[in-house]
């Protein structure tokens, strides 16, 4: 009789143990869903050609992949500004939520990303270097750019001459922020509100002037996700390279997801070889 009882208040404490232990988990998990939920990817692209030539571009291919990713998960684009208005409001940002970004203003940004943009419905924006605008045939003419402004993509500056702000003078420093506001906003008509700092290098001084020349906000790279407790003149970005995997890590705020796609893949090759 004793060994019976025994054995029954052993069962309850395993219960009661098992009971404790789903609801510690169910806390710490939905802490850390409520705080992945609350951050948004802003993604850093450069130039997309028909194939991979350098360490800056991805193949139209490989993009086209993405977006479809993108599209077919359900995932909401937002523009700079859109971003801006969440973390200054502390509206929430939008569950699968993503912002599209690319540097220096290459012209397959016209040819090739812009039409891909209208396809899948998507919003982006484009930091333009402007020395290189009407001057380098591998980069976008000012007509160019006011097509992009006119359809939905955000323009931003990217500095004149794409120099490392963090070694320049104040002096320097203000000349290049103010001066590439100036061309872009006399191109477009309208106000030019983002900075992208060229390598994503910048110091204090860089943000007091991008503050004081009327820039809402401005970009960094650091690798991270966006939440409301970031600096909005050291906005991160994570940079995408051609690997799914790699995306997908960037994008979804778990590493489930990452889990799954390798799970896919692997099921695909092994279905393949029957
Ligand atoms: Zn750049």
């Amino acid at each position: 009789m004793e060994t019976k009882n025994s054995t029954k208040s052993s069962h309850h404490k395993i219960l009661l143990l098992i009971t404790f232990s789903l609801i510690f988990v169910s806390i710490i998990s939905f802490t850390f869903y409520q705080k992945f939920e609350d951050k948004i990817p802003v993604l850093m692209y450069h130039s997309v050609q028909e194939t991979k030539v350098s360490e800056i571009t991805i193949s139209k291919k490989y993009f086209v992949k993405q977006l479809k990713y993108l599209k077919a998960n359900g995932f909401k684009t937002l523009t700079l500004d859109e971003l801006y208005d969440h973390l200054n409001t502390g509206k929430k940002i939008p569950r699968k939520s993503v912002v599209l970004t690319f540097d220096d203003g290459y012209k397959d940004n016209y040819t090739i990303v812009y039409p891909l943009l209208k396809q899948y419905g998507f919003k982006a924006t484009v930091f333009v270097q402007t020395d290189k605008t009407d001057k380098d045939d591998y980069f976008l003419t000012s007509s160019q750019i006011k097509e992009l402004s006119e359809n939905g993509v955000e323009i931003g500056s990217h500095t004149v001459t794409h120099r490392d702000l963090s070694t320049l003078s104040n002096e320097d420093q203000e000349k290049e922020l103010s001066d590439s506001k100036i061309v872009l906003e006399k191109i477009l008509g309208k106000p030019v509100n983002y900075i992208a700092y060229p390598y994503g290098s910048c110091n204090d001084e860089s943000k007091k002037i991008a503050k004081n020349l009327g820039y809402k906000g401005a970009i960094g790279i650091l690798d991270q996700y966006t939440s409301e407790d970031t600096d909005v003149f050291e906005i991160s970005r994570r940079a995408v390279i051609e690997d799914m995997d790699n995306f997908l890590g960037k994008v979804e705020k778990n590493n489930y997801y990452m889990g799954k796609y390798k799970f896919r893949k692997l099921r695909r090759i092994i279905l393949s070889k029957f």
